[in-house]
């Protein structure tokens, strides 16, 4: 059983919530890190996750210009030549 914090309603499991976030509270957008529905997702994605960095076509939120890259190249409507610049602080560094 899966509680809306929202207005308190007790839905069936995750998916429940989900439908029931969709059709009563349509300004909530589910978090994919961590699973739980919020009004300003950007704000909490850049609060609680760290992710500063924002996919310029479909809006997902990463935490580098790095993790930018490999969703670029897995989305067929993100065209190739916009990728953002990845920045050098973003690069990992390989220390072995
Ligand atoms: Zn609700
Ligand atoms: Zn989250
Ligand atoms: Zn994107």
């Amino acid at each position: 059983m899966s509680i809306c914090k929202v207005c308190g309603k007790e839905c069936q499991g995750k998916v429940g919530l989900g439908v029931h976030m969709r059709k009563s509270h349509p300004g909530y957008e589910k978090c994919r890190l961590c699973g739980d529905f919020y009004m300003n997702l950007d704000r909490h994605q850049i609060e609680e996750h760290d992710m500063t960095e924002k996919c310029p076509v479909c809006g997902m939120r990463f935490e580098s210009s790095w993790g930018l890259r490999p969703h670029y190249q897995q989305k067929n409507d993100h065209p190739n030549e916009s990728i953002p610049e990845i920045r050098e602080k973003d690069v990992p560094q390989m220390n072995e």
